[in-house]
């Protein structure tokens, strides 16, 4: 009787709902991803219908039309892995990065350091732009008290004779990075530019306009509105 009533439990039981995926065995997943080139290769395979397009719109270009590349920062430019490593790829944006490589590393405290790395497909696609004679703009959610330290870094890592930055005005709230970032795109077409591409790693850094192409790098990190 007793085994019976079990099972008739057993079979009331409201059905688990669906299960999220395990975040553990995510992170093993993207780790994989990473470690196995696939994620630099994906990136090389997204960069080159872009040199090729910028090499042929340069070619097309008028007298006296100056083109623009945009390009986002991060995981667009720079490197941040050894940060979204030790934090398990979570982000923390106030405290210490002082546990490197395990970690915690803060936000503001790791973009101090200046020693993100450059993210190789980019650095060549940029190398293209600026053979191709065209200007090359970051325009970057990194807020304006970083602007120093991401110059540092960019140069540092080799990305030199570039046409301007944009960083984030302290305190702009916007629900989405394309409120920000075309806006910031239509000022460097009023100042004379046509932006024949955009390269960002979230849809937000493309959206709203004001470039020719766009060219969305992968991410398997994080997502910004
Ligand atoms: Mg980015």
């Amino acid at each position: 009787m007793r085994a019976l009533f079990l099972v008739f439990l057993f079979l009331a039981a409201p059905a688990l709902a669906e299960q999220p995926q395990n975040i553990a065995d995510l992170r093993s997943e993207i780790i994989g991803y990473i470690d196995s080139g696939s994620y630099s290769a994906d990136q090389m395979q997204a960069v080159q219908p872009g040199i090729t397009w910028l090499e042929w719109r340069a070619a097309q270009s008028i007298p006296g039309e100056k083109l623009a590349l945009v390009l986002d920062i991060d995981e667009t430019s720079l490197s941040n892995m050894a940060a979204q490593r030790a934090n398990g790829f979570s982000y923390f944006r106030t405290g210490a990065c002082d546990h490197l490589p395990n970690g915690p590393c803060a936000w503001d405290a790791w973009v101090a350091l200046g020693q993100a790395t450059a993210v190789a497909p980019t650095l060549e696609f940029f190398n293209a732009a600026r053979a191709s004679g065209i200007d090359v703009f970051f325009i970057t959610g990194r807020g304006e008290s970083m602007h120093e330290a991401t110059v540092t870094n960019l140069e540092a890592v080799g990305y030199a004779d570039w046409a301007g930055i944009t960083t984030k005005p302290e305190g702009l709230k916007v629900e989405s990075a394309a409120d920000y970032k075309a806006p910031a795109r239509l000022a460097i077409e009023e100042s004379g530019y046509t932006i024949v591409l955009n390269v960002g790693d979230q849809p937000s850094d493309l959206a709203g306009g004001y470039a020719e192409r766009t060219i969305l790098l992968p991410n398997p990190m994080y997502r910004i509105p």
